[in-house]
C-alpha cells in the first residue's frame, strides 16, 4: 500500500451501515443531529470557520453568536455562574482536575487524588491521571442494581484521609454510570463532600443534554457535559461549567496565559472552532425543548416500556435501578446467549439478524450482556425492536 491515486481511491464514496437503521446504540442515540446542525456542519465545516470575526478569545466571537450562547444561555442552562465549551467532557474534568493540582501544589505522580464512584468512565481515571492525581474509588458496586450509595462516597473519602493524610482534591460523581444508566443521589453526596470542604464534580455526559440537569440544584461545584454523546453535536465538543464563578476554584480554572493576555491556559487558548461548536449551537434550542420536565418524563417512560415488553417474555433480565429513570438500560440476554450456544453462526447471530432487521446497535459477537439507549427512538421504534427480540427467540424455539 502506498500513497498512490489507485490506493487512495479507498477513501472515496465512504457509507455508512447504521443511517438508515432503528439506532439503539447507546454511545450515540444522543449524538445524533438534528436537521438544523445538518446544515450548520455543511456551512461551518471548514476548518477554523468560526474564526472569520474573532477578536482574539473564541468563546466572546459575537458573529456567529458564540458569546451569547457560552456566557449566557449555556450557563443558565447548566445552572452555573460561568461555562465553557471544550473538546469533550474528558477535556474539560482534564482542565478542572488540572487546575485544581496546580492550585494545590500536588500535581504529580501520587501526590493528589480525587475520589470517584466504582462505575467511574475511563475518561474521567485518564483525565485525572493526566493531571498528576491518584484516584480512590468508591467501594465495587454490585450485581444485579449496582447501586451506589451516598455512604459509599463517605468511606471512600475516609479511606483516602487515612490513607494518604490528607483530603481528596475533589470527588466525581458519575450521572449516570455508563453502564447501567443509575441516577445516584447527588445531593446527598454533596451534602457529605461539602462537610469535608471539597469539591464536587458531576460528570453529566449522559444526563446534559437528554434530561433536566442543574448544577446549583444538584448541589455540585462543577459540572461536565458531552456535546456528541447527549447534545445533538458532531463533536468532538463538550461543555464545562462552575456554579461559583467569583470563587478562587473558577480564578484557576480560568487563569490566563502570562505570555498572551487574553488566552486560558486550561483551555489551551481556544477549544472548539468551526463544525463541532457551530453544530452544538444549532441543535441547543432542541437541546432546551428536550430536556424540558415533561419530554424527559416520555423518555423515562418509553424506556419502562421496552424494559417491560422484554422481561415479558421471560428472557431479559435488567440490570440497574428500579423502576428504570434513565433511556441507558443494561441487559442480561439467556435466551440469545443460549441462541449462540447451539447453532452455528454462534455469537454474531445476533448481529445479523438485527442488521437485517435494520436494527443498530448492538456490538457484533454481544450476546449475553449488551447495553442499548431508547433515546428519541420513539415509542413505535421501540415496539418494533421489542417485536423483533421476540421474534429472533420464537424463530430459535427459545420462547
Ligand atoms: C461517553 C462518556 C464520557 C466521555 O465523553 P467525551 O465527551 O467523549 O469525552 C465520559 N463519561 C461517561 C460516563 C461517558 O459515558
Amino acid at each position: 500500500m502506498s500513497l498512490d491515486d489507485n490506493s487512495l481511491q479507498m477513501f472515496q464514496f465512504i457509507k455508512r451501515d447504521a443511517l438508515d437503521s432503528i439506532n439503539i446504540d447507546p454511545l450515540q442515540t444522543g449524538g445524533k443531529l438534528t436537521d438544523a446542525a445538518k446544515d450548520a456542519l455543511l456551512e461551518w465545516g471548514d476548518g477554523y470557520s468560526v474564526c472569520d470575526y474573532c477578536g482574539g478569545v473564541l468563546d466572546l466571537i459575537k458573529k456567529p453568536p458564540i458569546e451569547e450562547f457560552v456566557h449566557k444561555m449555556l450557563p443558565e442552562f447548566l445552572g452555573v455562574g460561568a461555562a465553557r465549551v471544550t473538546n469533550g467532557a474528558r477535556e474539560s474534568k482534564f482542565a478542572i482536575y488540572h487546575s485544581l493540582a496546580m492550585a494545590s501544589g500536588q500535581s504529580g505522580p501520587k501526590s493528589g487524588y480525587v475520589v470517584m464512584d466504582s462505575l467511574a468512565h475511563y475518561s474521567s481515571k485518564v483525565a485525572a491521571e493526566r493531571a498528576g492525581l491518584d484516584i480512590v474509588f468508591t467501594k465495587p458496586a454490585e450485581k444485579p442494581d449496582y447501586l451506589i450509595r451516598p455512604h459509599d462516597f463517605l468511606d471512600a473519602i475516609e479511606a483516602g484521609i487515612s490513607e494518604k493524610g490528607k483530603k481528596p482534591l475533589a470527588v466525581q460523581i458519575t450521572y449516570p454510570d455508563g453502564n447501567y444508566g443509575n441516577l445516584a443521589n447527588v445531593l446527598e453526596i454533596s451534602k457529605i463532600a461539602h462537610e469535608y470542604e471539597i469539591p464536587v464534580l458531576l460528570n453529566g455526559a449522559y444526563s446534559v443534554g437528554r434530561m433536566p440537569v442543574n448544577a446549583k440544584q444538584l448541589g455540585v461545584d462543577f459540572i461536565v457535559g458531552s456535546g456528541h454523546k447527549s447534545m445533538a453535536a458532531c463533536g468532538p465538543v463538550g461543555v464545562m461549567g462552575i456554579v461559583d464563578a467569583d470563587s478562587d476554584y473558577a480564578k484557576n480554572l480560568f487563569q490566563k496565559s502570562k505570555y498572551n493576555k487574553v488566552k486560558e491556559v486550561e483551555l489551551l487558548g481556544c477549544t472548539s472552532r468551526g463544525a463541532p461548536i457551530m453544530t452544538l449551537m444549532a441543535s441547543f434550542p432542541e437541546i432546551v425543548r428536550r430536556t424540558k420536565p415533561e419530554n424527559w418524563e416520555k423518555e423515562v417512560e418509553n424506556a419502562r416500556y421496552f424494559i417491560k415488553r422484554l422481561e415479558d417474555t421471560g428472557k431479559f433480565i435488567l440490570y440497574g435501578q428500579k423502576p428504570h429513570q434513565h433511556d441507558l438500560i443494561f441487559f442480561e440476554a439467556p435466551g440469545f446467549y443460549s441462541i449462540s450456544e447451539k447453532i452455528k453462526k454462534g455469537r454474531y447471530f445476533l448481529y445479523q439478524e438485527l442488521k437485517e432487521k435494520k436494527i443498530h446497535g448492538i456490538k457484533p459477537g454481544l450476546t449475553k450482556n449488551f447495553k442499548i439507549s431508547t433515546f428519541g427512538v420513539g415509542k413505535e421504534n421501540l415496539k418494533y425492536v421489542a417485536d423483533t427480540f421476540e421474534e429472533i427467540l420464537k424463530k430459535y424455539d427459545e420462547i
